[in-house]
């Protein structure tokens, strides 16, 4: 006589239940069972969303502010002022979440957020991503003009936030002291022109939206993202401790700081010092919130962002710098990836000095660098592994032939100049 089936967890038998779902011979499960499991599991993710943080998801001490420079150093050339302004920046918002004050116990520190100002390619984005690799918080890039207010079409703030939580590994504390890059924040000031039209026409919805989350506001994201529906399943996250570094190029920004420097400094300065001219560089080093008030920031925003940190666009050195001597430099990650085919790469300094006087003349800073290497590697990439070659080396005459294949008249003209400089 055979033995009626029943759940192997509970025992019921198969007429007992409305559901026996069989697994390995002999094992089987019941729709009741089934139900209690999924409760049991979701408890389980719920209580790891809300855990707090395993010491090694958090750095053990807090590096002092030079010791935040020193690690940008590594990987970022030029721009010491903003890596300064930005080490200390960086170390007091930590300082509050790692530290109390015991002598100022009523005193409530609050957070600033910090504006990295500066032409594009220049290096913005790589700090906060540096930043945020030696800090070991949570990062993530965010698009200010792509933000909508909930729901209109494109990326809402809660959407951010999801992705922080993402990375963060649904660690909800972990998140919420992660660092936050909001890119082309210039983009939605007043008077820009590129508001999106997808959403709402002033921009107002997302500023106000971007405001509060920048003080800090408890946010409901979804746990699953995208696009909220009532039924769906949410997180509280609390922006307070999340870091917000805005980075912007404020093309323009230069004639208004000049401006200001010119008007203020009237009647105390010499006309002869007056007239001299300040390079652009160091004009934008200047920049304070009058200029972003009059560039069309509004000022409620200027309010929640405390520190600005200035950059300067890159010359052809810089540029050639970048080239080879950052930890990460294209040329190292190259010559790896060569090397991993056995064989050894070598770029020309006469040919490095030509590549960076190419990117240069691109006017999109350190941007233009990977893809002039990748185009001249391309075909040592294509025919080298595999072949007897054991070493292959980039000469400058590579860089002219690139350069009359590749280049329009206008670019090679400039290309001549600037290689002459
Ligand atoms: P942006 O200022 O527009 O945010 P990014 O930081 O995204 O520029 O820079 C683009 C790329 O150019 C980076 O990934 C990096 O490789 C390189 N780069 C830009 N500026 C620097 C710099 N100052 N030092 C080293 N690399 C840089």
């Amino acid at each position: 006589m055979t033995q009626p089936v029943a759940c192997s967890f509970c025992n019921k038998h198969q007429q007992d239940v409305e559901r026996l779902i069989a697994g390995p011979p002999g094992i089987y499960i019941c729709n009741e069972c089934v139900k209690v499991c999924t409760a049991v599991v979701a408890e389980e993710e719920r209580k790891h969303l809300n855990s707090a943080p395993k010491k090694e998801d958090w750095m053990d001490e807090l590096p002092t502010p030079k010791e935040i420079k020193t690690a940008l150093d590594e990987h970022i050339i030029e721009q010491d002022y903003a890596k300064e302004v930005v080490s200390v920046a960086v170390y007091n918002h930590y300082k509050r979440l790692f530290k109390t004050s015991e002598q100022f116990p009523d005193i409530e520190i609050k957070k600033s957020n910090i504006l990295i100002a500066g032409p594009t390619g220049t290096g913005k984005t790589l700090i906060a991503q540096r930043l945020a690799k030696l800090l070991n918080v949570p990062f993530t890039i965010a698009d200010a003009t792509t933000l909508t207010e909930s729901g209109y079409v494109g990326d809402d703030v809660e959407n951010m936030l999801f992705r922080l939580l993402q990375v963060a590994n649904n660690d909800i504390s972990r998140a919420q002291r992660g660092i936050i890059y909001l890119d082309e924040i210039d983009k939605i000031s007043r008077k820009s022109e590129s508001a999106s039209i997808t959403r709402d026409v002033s921009g107002e919805g997302v500023q106000q939206a971007l405001l509060k989350l920048l003080e800090g506001s408890e946010v409901n994201v979804p746990l699953k993202g995208g696009r909220k529906n009532p039924s769906e399943e949410t997180v509280t996250i609390d922006t307070t401790n999340i870091l917000f570094i805005c980075g912007g190029a404020f093309h323009g920004i230069e004639k208004m700081i000049e401006k200001r420097l010119n008007t203020h400094s009237l009647g105390f300065i010499g006309d002869d010092q007056q007239a001299e001219k300040q390079d652009d560089a160091s004009i934008f080093s200047a920049i304070n919130t009058e200029d972003l008030l009059q560039f069309g920031i509004i000022p409620e925003l200027i309010g929640r962002i405390s520190v600005i940190a200035p950059m300067h666009a890159l010359s052809k050195d810089n540029l050639a710098e970048i080239l080879t001597q950052p930890k990460h430099a294209i040329v190292k990650q190259y010559q790896a990836l060569m090397d991993m085919d056995g064989i050894a790469l070598t770029i020309e300094p006469e040919a490095i000095q030509m590549i960076a006087a190419i990117a240069a003349n691109r006017k999109v800073g350190a941007r233009a660098l990977r893809a002039i290497v990748e185009d001249l590697m391309m075909p040592h990439m294509y025919t080298l592994p595999g072949s007897d070659t054991a070493s292959v080396c980039i000469k400058a005459d590579d860089v002219r032939a690139y350069m009359a294949d590749n280049a329009s008249v206008k670019e090679r003209e400039s290309f001549a100049l600037a290689i002459d400089t």
